[in-house]
């Protein structure tokens, strides 16, 4: 383990099955899987339908709208890699495509969060195969 000041950022483990997921970002898109079978969109991605176990799925981008449905301000993260941001706002939000995905809202007004509220989808690039979906408040 590296016990040196530097901090490394905890990144995602990346699969063939995930990486549609995790390269979206990389180009402003929020892609999940719809099932081919009884097409339920799906979060998070996985090698099977969690509905009817169906292996068979496709990628399908979203419009990244949606709203707050519930949240909470971590202060404490277990993993100190996110340490510099604090207060980070977890949060599950409701696509308008109608699937729910937990993520973060970012923004200087973040903790003035409630529920209900609109945001939209950005994405942090982590590196050059992995940029997380993140979500911002949209003033109304
Ligand atoms: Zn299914």
């Amino acid at each position: 383990m590296d016990q040196s000041n530097s901090i490394q950022t905890a990144l995602p483990r990346v699969c063939d099955w995930n990486a549609p997921f995790f390269a979206a970002g990389l180009f402003d898109q929020l892609k999940l899987q719809r099932c081919d079978s009884c097409s339920r969109l799906i979060y998070y991605p996985r090698i099977a339908c969690p509905y009817c176990m169906c292996p068979d799925m496709t990628w399908e981008t979203l419009s990244g709208d949606g709203s707050v449905y519930s949240y909470s301000i971590v202060w404490r993260p277990q993993d100190r890699s996110f340490m510099d941001q604090v207060p980070i706002v977890l949060a599950v939000i409701s696509l308008v495509e109608g699937v729910q995905i937990v993520s973060t809202v970012l923004g200087e007004t973040r903790q003035n969060v409630t529920i209900g509220d609109p945001v939209r989808a950005v994405f942090h690039k982590l590196n050059n195969s992995i940029a997380l979906p993140k979500f911002q408040l949209v003033k109304s």
